[in-house]
């Protein structure tokens, strides 16, 4: 028999989900379906992947905006953002490049672009400035993701197996690296900026912050979903620069309008709707898990629409997730998330912490 990527066994008899006919226990395998395992004869069983995409109603078929930012690390009060990109679900296509050199005193004091980055997902011991936009991804694949403790992320600034590019094979009990991660496509070339795929002129850091903060106002303060890839790493972030500069942070802009909210972040939704999936859980792999195009991960605004798209994919998907309401995907992503960071109480909060920038 071929080794099967994911070679869980039914543990009791069960109709087969393609045929209907009986799958004595331990013969079959499982699958994920919208509305929890299925049993399938081993010929039955459908390739690893999302449950079919249905055409039920939801969220996914309102305006959806996604966010992304490049930054210089994974320090919200300490790191800047060199980019940013914002893609709406109705063609809104905004990219920002900030020129980093305009104000600060000492550049190469606090914005010491590595030379090379081969590995910027990986596991980094020294999370030291950094061009490269971090990209957890997550790996609760395993039914021990304390064995996964090397996995550590230098965006969540914790000790974190869950973040990370590698992922957990329940059943080898191997580490596997995520074999899109590390590849060059992750890493622009070190001291160049990121690059939008429409052309933007570099900004000052104030008047892109400025525009960036209204555009996502703008579309709060409707009430819609703002989509955030890890919405903890880039939301702190984009906290702490707005202070920086002088600007009036997101959550004070929309405190009239219940805050920052809602937020979708299809990290947090793809974890919980499948936790035990095959796959890594970086930007990457879980764009090619769901079967979204993802040109040029790294770069802001190909992992804005990335995830954009697989939020509407995740949401089509899973009808449980795309008939919640805004408010209450919102509130459940909270809960969500602290089940995940169970083990890890160091986790930033989400979606972002209120982080002061660092001053010196
Ligand atoms: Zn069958």
């Amino acid at each position: 028999m071929n080794p099967d990527p994911d070679p869980r066994a039914n543990a009791y008899d069960a109709p087969c989900a393609h045929c209907g006919a009986p799958v004595p226990a331990g013969t079959g395998l499982l699958r994920r379906g919208r509305r929890g395992w299925d049993v399938y004869h081993r010929e039955h069983a459908p390739a690893p992947g999302p449950p079919a995409r249905g055409d039920h109603s939801g969220w996914h078929h309102r305006r959806l905006l996604s966010l992304d930012i490049g930054s210089t690390g994974n320090r919200p009060e300490r790191d800047r953002i060199t980019g940013a990109a914002v893609r709406g679900s109705d063609g809104t296509a905004r990219d920002w490049v900030l020129d980093l050199g305009s104000n600060l005193q000492d550049p190469k004091s606090s914005f010491t672009p590595r030379s090379s980055d081969p590995g910027s997902e990986l596991p980094d011991p020294d999370p030291g400035p950094s061009l490269q936009q971090p990209k957890p991804g997550f790996s609760l694949q395993g039914p021990d993701p304390g064995s996964n403790l090397q996995d550590s992320d230098p965006a969540s600034r914790i000790p974190d197996p869950t973040v990370g590019s590698t992922h957990h094979d329940p059943d080898s009990g191997s580490q596997l690296r995520d074999p899109n991660v590390g590849s060059d496509l992750h890493s622009p070339d070190a001291g160049s900026k990121i690059q939008p795929s429409s052309p933007a002129s570099s900004a000052p850091p104030a008047q892109a912050l400025e525009e960036l903060a209204t555009v996502l106002v703008d579309h709060l303060a409707s009430r819609e979903l703002l989509v955030v890839w890890y919405a903890p790493h880039v939301l702190s972030t984009l906290h702490a620069e707005l202070l920086r500069h002088g600007l009036t942070p997101l959550a004070d802009r929309l405190a009239e309008s219940g805050g920052v909210a809602p937020i979708c972040d299809p990290l947090i939704l793809d974890r919980h709707v499948d936790r035990y999936r095959p796959g890594g859980r970086s930007l990457p792999a879980v764009a090619e898990w769901y079967g979204v195009p993802h040109e040029r991960p790294g770069d802001p605004a190909s992992d804005a629409e990335a995830a954009l798209l697989v939020a509407g994919a995740l949401a089509a998907s899973y009808p449980a997730v795309a008939r919640m309401s805004r408010p209450m995907l919102h509130a459940e992503q909270t809960i969500w998330y602290a089940e995940q960071m169970e083990r890890h109480p160091d986790a930033p909060t989400w979606p972002f912490d209120p982080v002061e920038p660092a001053t010196g």
